[in-house]
C-alpha cells in the first residue's frame, strides 16, 4: 500500500518561513500563487516581460517580478511553465538564480523524468501535484476542501525535502484531498498513459467517432450531442461517487445489460495491445522526443487538431446547446486569457 499524509501530518509553519517564486500564471500556476497567499505565504509570481498573465495576476493582488527576480529573490521555485518550455526557462532563468539550499518544485516529472532538466546536486527537488485541473485546485480550496495531490522527492540536498514538499500540498490544500508519496517516474509514467488513453485521447476519441455514427446515420446532431456528450458527465460522477459497480446500479438494467455486453467490443483485445504500445513508447521516452521536436518545429500538428475539431459538428453543435444552458457558464479557450 502507499503512503497517504493529510492535514495533521503537515508541517504548515514550514513553507510559511520560506519564500515562494510561483512561475508561470496558467492553469496550475493561477492556483497556487493564489492558495498559497491565502494560506499566509510569502509569495511572487515571476511572469515574462508583456505577459499576457500579467494583469491577471496583479488584479488578484499578487506581487509580480521578472521570473528571474522570482527566482533570485526565492528559496522555494515552483515551475509552473508550460512543460515544453521548462528546459528553456531553466537554463535562462532559473540555473543562473538558483542558490545552494533552495528548492525546486515541480507539478509533472516530465522534465526531471526525461532528462531535459539537471539540477544542481545542493538543491532540494521535488514534485506537487494535484490530480486535477488548476482551476478546480483553486475552487476546490476556496470551498473548504482540496484536490487529491502526489508528493515525490527527487533529491533531497537538504534533508527536510519532504517536510518542505508536504508543507506546500498544505498550503495549496492538497493535504485536505490527501497526499499519495510516489516517485518522479511513476507519476510521469501514469499521467502521461492516462491522459493518453482515457482521460483526453481516448475519451475525445470515443466522442467524436460515437457523435459521427449516429449523425451520420441520419440522427440530430442535437440528440447526438447530448447522447455522447452531456450525458457522459452524469455518468462519469457517478463512477467518481461509487465506482463501475455504483454506476452500473444506478443505471436501469437495461443500459447495464448493454454495457457488459457491447463495451468489450468497443474496447476490444486490440485496444489494450495499443494501450501497451502508448505506455512502451511512454516509458522508452520517444513520446516525450516526439512532443519536443513538435514543439521546435513551431507545435504544427497541435495547431491543425485545434483548427479541425473548433468546427467539428460535435463543438458546433455543443456550443449553441451550451448557450442556452442556464444552470452552465459555457467556457472556450478565447475566454481564458
Ligand atoms: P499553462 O499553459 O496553463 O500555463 C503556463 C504559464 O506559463 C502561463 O502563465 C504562461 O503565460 C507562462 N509561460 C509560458 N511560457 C513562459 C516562459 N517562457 N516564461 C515564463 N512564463 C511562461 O500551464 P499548466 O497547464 O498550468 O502547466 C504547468 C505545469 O503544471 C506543467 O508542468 C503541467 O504538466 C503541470 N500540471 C498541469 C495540470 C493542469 O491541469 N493544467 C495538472 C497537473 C500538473
Ligand atoms: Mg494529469
Amino acid at each position: 500500500m502507499t503512503t497517504m499524509y493529510y492535514e495533521a501530518d503537515a508541517d504548515p509553519g514550514f513553507i510559511t518561513r520560506r519564500k515562494v517564486a510561483v512561475l508561470g500564471f496558467g492553469s496550475q500556476g493561477h492556483a497556487h500563487a493564489l492558495n498559497l497567499k491565502d494560506s499566509g505565504v510569502d509569495v511572487v509570481v515571476g511572469l515574462r516581460d508583456g505577459s499576457p498573465r500579467f494583469q491577471a495576476a496583479s488584479d488578484a493582488g499578487l506581487k509580480v517580478v521578472d521570473p528571474a527576480t522570482a527566482v533570485e529573490w526565492a528559496d522555494v521555485i515552483m515551475v509552473l511553465v508550460p512543460d515544453q518550455v521548462q528546459p528553456t526557462v531553466y537554463e535562462q532563468v532559473i540555473a543562473p538564480n538558483l542558490s545552494s539550499g533552495d528548492a525546486l518544485l515541480f507539478a509533472h516529472g516530465f522534465s526531471i523524468h526525461f532528462g531535459f532538466i539537471t539540477p544542481p546536486p545542493d538543491v532540494d527537488v521535488a514534485m506537487v501535484a494535484p490530480k486535477g485541473p488548476g482551476h478546480l485546485v483553486r475552487r476546490q480550496f476556496v470551498e473548504g476542501s482540496g484536490v487529491p495531490t502526489l508528493l515525490a522527492i527527487h533529491q533531497d540536498a537538504t534533508g527536510d525535502a519532504k517536510r518542505l514538499g508536504l508543507s506546500y500540498a498544505h498550503g495549496i490544500g492538497g493535504t485536505r484531498g490527501g497526499v499519495i508519496e510516489t516517485t518522479f517516474d511513476a507519476e510521469t509514467e501514469t499521467d502521461l498513459f492516462g491522459e493518453q488513453v482515457i482521460l483526453c485521447g481516448g475519451v475525445d476519441s470515443l466522442i467524436q467517432a460515437a457523435f459521427e455514427t449516429l449523425t451520420e446515420a441520419g440522427y440530430e446532431p442535437e440528440m447526438a450531442y447530448f447522447e455522447v456528450l452531456h450525458e457522459l458527465k452524469l455518468i462519469v460522477d457517478l463512477l467518481w461517487e461509487g465506482g463501475i459497480e455504483w454506476m452500473r446500479h444506478s443505471i436501469s438494467d437495461t443500459a447495464e445489460y448493454g454495457d457488459v455486453t457491447r463495451g468489450p467490443r468497443i474496447i476490444t483485445a486490440d485496444t489494450k495491445a495499443e494501450m501497451k504500445k502508448i505506455l512502451s513508447e511512454i516509458q522508452s521516452g520517444e513520446f516525450a522526443r516526439e512532443w519536443m521536436d513538435e514543439y521546435a518545429q513551431g507545435a504544427p500538428k497541435l495547431a491543425a487538431a485545434r483548427e479541425a475539431i473548433a468546427v467539428h459538428p460535435v463543438e458546433t453543435t455543443g456550443r449553441e446547446l451550451r448557450d442556452m444552458m442556464t444552470f452552465l457558464i459555457p467556457k472556450t479557450p478565447q475566454d481564458d486569457v
